[in-house]
């Protein structure tokens, strides 16, 4: 009989009742050290006090009210997000997938209305990750993720992930956007290269190409810049954000300039629940921490520590790791064991790591993980490697 939740998911038979900062506490009282953060969404670990009275304080006075009217919340966090970034404005969303349904139909309206209605297509690569909406996995186009459902929304052009001459042959007439993450995060947290990113830009200003990145996982801090495109010193003309940005709750973004908005008038797009009081109000709160200077340098500081002792790690565990990839507290250990077998070691040890592909192992931490947590938090994975090694 099928379970009365739809069973998409292989959960594990863990049950939290609580969480407090990195940590999550099962019902039977273990404590987990959670270096999985919600899959890199509770950016401020778990019951931030600053998150939690931002959204007790705004549930005691309004929940809905729709996008038929203004949103006080909603104009303070789109006025953060543009303060802070290249953007010029802001579509809240519910979910990254959602966003990635926006960055699509913008960057065609964009072509549609500048008189190029034939610049539909968008390039996209192998490996990536847009969701699981008809677009995000149209976008992504890996079989994993579109066999068995039928005809996709057309227009993606899919490239290997790595492969400057692939990209310039593939640019058309009817090339409209280029779509990336400066991060892989399923894919494998495999970072472009800065250099590339700085040769997309300049290849999309040339052939006059929007640019699409994708940070929904790589961004609102999560490499240590508030955007992980800030590293290389370029701007999108769109971003995709959601995750960390609600810090648990709910809540996406779509950033654009004017220019590459200019074709999203009244009428164009919509949500119901898109930008309401309480997503706001928490992101608003996520915002005033993350975007701190101060803040973002002691994540990079932290970052720096994690990153060295699982140098350290990796070096003392040959049969279970080979290296360590990504950036800032988005890392990822390169497994040579099955990577599930040192998730499923870790819940023995009681910590939280989560999978991706490329036989992967993802730390994406709280970015308030602290120096104790980080020297405990790879006490564990020791530990969790050295179990594997015996079950070899
Ligand atoms: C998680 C993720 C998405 C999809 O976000 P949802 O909120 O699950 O719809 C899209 N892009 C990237 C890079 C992601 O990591």
């Amino acid at each position: 009989m099928i379970p009365s939740i739809l069973p998409t998911y292989n959960r594990a038979p863990l049950h939290f009742t609580k969480g407090e900062g990195a940590w999550l506490i099962e019902e039977d009282g273990r404590r987990f050290l959670d270096l999985g953060a919600g899959i890199a969404v509770n950016a401020l670990g778990h019951a931030h006090p600053a998150l939690v009275k931002a959204l007790t304080d705004q549930a005691q006075n309004l929940w809905h009210v729709s996008n038929l009217y203004e949103i006080p919340q909603q104009q303070a966090l789109a006025d953060k997000l543009t303060e802070a970034s290249f953007a010029d404005t802001v579509f809240f969303t519910n979910s990254g997938t959602e966003a990635c349904e926006l960055a699509v139909k913008m960057a065609r309206k964009y072509w549609y209305d500048k008189g190029h209605p034939e610049k539909t297509d968008i390039i996209t690569f192998a490996g990536s990750f847009h969701g699981r909406s008809s677009a995000g996995i149209a976008a992504a186009g890996s079989e994993k993720m579109v066999k068995g459902f039928g005809t996709l929304l057309p227009g993606f052009v899919h490239l290997p992930w790595d492969d400057p001459e692939a990209l310039l042959a593939a640019i058309t007439e009817t090339t409209g956007a280029i779509l990336i993450e400066p991060v892989q995060g399923e894919g494998g947290i495999r970072p472009v290269a800065d250099a590339y990113l700085k040769e997309l830009r300049s290849l999309c200003d040339e052939k006059g190409i929007l640019l699409i990145l994708d940070e929904v996982q790589c961004g609102v801090g999560r490499t240590g810049k508030l955007f992980a495109h800030e590293w290389a010193g370029i701007t999108p003309d769109i971003m995709m954000v959601a995750k960390g940005i609600g810090g648990g709750f709910p809540l996406g973004a779509v950033l654009a300039t004017e220019e590459a908005a200019s074709g999203m008038t009244a009428g164009t797009h919509g949500s119901t629940y898109g930008g309401n009081p309480l997503g706001c109000a928490v992101g608003c709160a996520v915002m005033d921490i993350v975007a701190d200077p101060d803040f973002l340098a002691d994540v990079n500081r932290r970052a720096g520590l994690l990153r060295q002792k699982l140098e350290a790690l990796v070096a003392s565990h040959p049969q279970v790791f080979e290296g360590v990839r990504g950036m800032g507290l988005m890392l990822g250990l390169k497994c040579v064991a099955p990577n599930m077998d040192v998730v499923q070691a870790g819940y023995d040890v009681e910590l939280l790591t989560v999978p991706a592909a490329d036989n992967v192992l993802r730390l994406l931490p709280p970015l308030t993980l602290t120096d104790e947590e980080i020297a405990e938090a790879v006490n564990r994975l020791d530990a969790a490697a050295s179990a594997v090694e015996e079950a070899l």
